[in-house]
């Protein structure tokens, strides 16, 4: 498997290559632009990098602060791994068994997925007013 990304010429969204091997036509997860890999930036690991990591305090930031709706959406359409439970200002985490699953490794699988750790970073940024 390889870790390269792939950068959307349109939307400039970064994506895993993996996810596209051995098929023709690459879409853009994001804006569902479709094309071959000329209509893609191929990146290496220098420019996909860190640049959209967010630390373990600013999860809990967006954990804290953001609205359930972009919460449940998150995890329900995203993440699927895991689900979210929210009672309030507390959110806990569980497997697909039910199985009570520690905030720091939510946080580890989602920083270790480029899509899942771009779409992180759009929603504590971009949704950083609401
Ligand atoms: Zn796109």
């Amino acid at each position: 498997m390889s870790d390269d990304g792939i950068r959307c010429k349109k939307c400039s969204y970064d994506f895993a290559k993996s996810l596209y091997e051995e098929k023709d036509i690459i879409t853009c997860p994001y804006c569902k632009k479709k094309g071959s890999e000329q209509d893609f930036e191929i990146l290496n690991e220098v420019t996909s990098g860190d640049g959209y990591a967010i630390t373990l305090s600013d999860f809990e930031y967006f954990l804290k602060n953001k609205s359930s709706y972009h919460k449940r959406d998150f995890f329900k359409k995203d993440v699927k791994f895991f689900s979210i439970v929210i009672k309030g200002e507390l959110n806990s985490f569980k497997d697909k068994k039910g199985k009570d699953i520690p905030m720091e490794e939510v946080h580890a699988y989602i920083q270790n997925d480029i899509v899942l750790q771009r779409k992180l970073y759009n929603l504590y940024y971009v949704l950083a007013h609401y």
